[in-house]
């Protein structure tokens, strides 16, 4: 006779989402904002190691949507998120992105 039962996972979901869950760029947002930015980077407009890029500092978020992320290349991305002008850049583009209540 098999005994074996396992525990039953639990049942109960994390109240809060981590932080990693809040600043997830789910395949939808993805899709979006791919086709909002006509699939370049949104800074120098290249093809190439494109990269979904936050816009606002993910602990800040909730949940991170269409209007809190946009694409940018690998330098890019690296270019905003680490200097003074890049960080500039992006609160631009998220200012522009909710003034335009657009995709
Ligand atoms: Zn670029």
């Amino acid at each position: 006779m098999n005994n074996f039962r396992p525990v039953p996972k639990p049942k109960h979901k994390r109240l809060k989402p981590t932080a990693r869950e809040r600043g997830a760029v789910s395949k939808e947002v993805y899709a979006t904002i791919m086709e909002r930015e006509h699939e370049c980077c949104g800074r120098c407009y290249s093809g190439h190691n494109l990269q979904a890029a936050h816009l606002e500092r993910r602990w800040k978020l909730q949940l991170t949507t269409y209007k809190d992320v946009c694409i940018l290349c690998h330098d890019c991305h690296y270019w905003a998120d680490n200097t003074a002008e890049g960080r500039e850049w992006l609160k631009a583009k998220r200012d522009a992105l909710y003034a335009k209540e657009c995709k």
